[in-house]
């Protein structure tokens, strides 16, 4: 049955407000804020009536060159990695030590292998992740494999000490990491590089999706379950949350300031009713993305036959109707209810989910290993007296990238050619989870920027069946050209 939100009924005229498109000079001024705020020079934004926003060059850039890096607006690592990774819950860095990073992942992984049903929640989740289907069958094959009879075991207490730092591996000096800062609030499931990416993250999203001792004990169950259902389904749910946290928290921000305003010119009215200004204005970033509800843009999995299509999609509905009841009653906020509508909460899960990028942040693991293996005689078969029982112990996937899903509010702006002329490319240097677009080729100035979304050097069919995905059939020179 199709689920009935009453939010959605009480407050149709906010939420018709808030997804109303805004206006070519409102994008443009947006865009510029943002590059500006960034000290982001050499692009600008711009919108176009038939093909919608992109990116374009204000400079020349060339062949090799840094066009961009973008952080993310918001981002998440998938469940299953943080087995894999200790990052910075804020900007992805990993942090702790290359120790901390292998004796962890053993550690966990042993942990995974004593509960029978390790992988079930990965596949169970997958059949809701719609177009990220690339990215998860890695993970399902690092899953089956991920308890390699291979493997040899480390001697007892090898893990502990490496966990505890009290085991060194040889050269990890030369693989320092920050130390991880622990969640200010205590909950004990989120780590920071620096108190600076804890207070950023805080007052972003995560004062109101800490579930630490301090939070109240009924939202904090409340926030548990949602997590929980979260995981067990589809991250995508946490990306949503953490954006409405976010405009949540914007809206509190812009109330607060223009409260202190009036109090200054002494004005006596203070007003605990909703205002819908701040809230458009909270609502900013996100009206800029999204386009469609998730439930109706998703695509359809290979395995639901297209006579089941509106009920795949019916079922879509109902799952993001049951997320969305579990936030309400974590983080339900009432000046902020139409936030808590359906409407919305589609709304924002469909930006995610025709935009969302993936996160990959290169493991110091690899490095460390390949170091070693790169150490000349005698230092290296001294080193690796130590370092090969490790290896073995891992595996053949000894290091593993951390990977998630973010949404990058410029690079999501950037339009898709099968003959782009930048990429998506982490460069050494580039450690932490911001995207960086590199240029492919010469781009001359006020050309605009293109970036392949799919596989350019597949087959022209193959190329459009996958960008169907999308929403679009493309039209670059190249498939104009092998278009039969
Ligand atoms: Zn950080
Ligand atoms: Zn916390
Ligand atoms: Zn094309």
């Amino acid at each position: 049955m199709e689920p009935v939100c009453p939010i959605g009924l009480a407050c149709a005229s906010e939420i018709s407000a808030l997804l109303s498109p805004p206006s070519p000079l409102q994008v443009q001024e947006y865009y510029h804020n943002l590059l500006s705020s960034r000290g982001c020079s050499g692009i600008s934004v711009k919108q176009d009536g038939n093909f919608g926003k992109g990116v374009y060059a204000d400079m020349d850039f060339k062949e090799g060159e840094l066009v961009l890096k973008d952080p993310m607006f918001v981002g998440v690592q998938h469940s299953l990695n943080k087995i894999d990774c200790l990052v910075c819950s804020f900007c992805f860095r990993f942090i702790g030590s290359i120790e901390l990073q292998i004796g962890r992942r053993l550690y966990m992984k042993q942990l995974r292998a004593n509960e029978s049903h390790g992988c079930d929640v990965r596949n169970s989740s997958q059949h809701f992740h719609g177009m990220d289907s690339s990215d998860e069958e890695e993970n399902t094959q690092q899953c089956t494999s991920g308890i390699s009879k291979t493997k040899i075991p480390l001697p007892e207490g090898v893990v502990e000490s490496l966990m505890k730092g009290q085991l060194m591996l040889p050269c990890s000096e030369k693989f320092t990491l920050l130390p991880a800062v622990p969640c200010p609030g205590g909950c004990g499931e989120v780590y920071y590089c620096s108190m600076s990416c804890a207070e950023a993250d805080w007052e972003s999203s995560h004062l109101l999706l800490c579930t630490g001792e301090s939070s109240d004990p009924a939202r904090r169950e409340a926030l548990l379950k949602f997590i929980k259902h979260a995981n067990e389904t589809n991250d995508i749910f946490i990306l949503a949350a953490k954006a409405i946290s976010s405009t949540i928290l914007r809206y509190r921000k812009l109330k607060a300031a223009s409260l202190e305003k009036q109090v200054k010119h002494d004005t006596s009215c203070v007003s605990n009713h909703r205002s819908l200004s701040f809230l458009l204005e909270a609502w900013r970033p996100i009206s800029m993305g999204h386009k469609r509800r998730w439930w109706d843009c998703i695509a359809l999995p290979d395995d639901v036959d297209s006579s089941d299509e509106a009920s795949f999609r019916l079922q879509i509905k109902e799952l993001a109707f049951e997320s969305l009841q579990l936030l309400k009653a974590a983080i339900f906020d009432k000046e902020c209810e139409p936030l808590f509508s359906l409407e919305i909460y589609g709304h924002i899960i469909g930006m995610f989910e025709l935009n969302n990028l993936d996160l990959v942040v290169a493991s110091p693991v690899e490095d460390y290993f390949l170091y070693i293996d790169d150490l000349t005689h005698p230092n290296k078969e001294e080193a690796e007296k130590i370092t090969q029982p490790i290896l073995d112990a891992l595996g053949e996937d000894y290091s593993i990238c951390c990977e998630g899903t973010a949404f990058f509010p410029l690079q999501s702006c950037m339009n898709h050619s099968c003959c782009p002329n930048a990429k998506a490319f982490k460069r050494d240097e580039d450690k932490d989870g911001q995207a960086t677009i590199i240029a492919h080729r010469f781009i001359r100035k006020g050309e605009e920027i293109t970036i392949s979304y799919v596989d350019e050097d597949l087959p022209f069919e193959e190329r459009q069946a996958s960008l169907a995905d999308y929403g679009f059939r493309c039209r670059c020179p190249k498939c104009i050209e092998e278009e039969p």
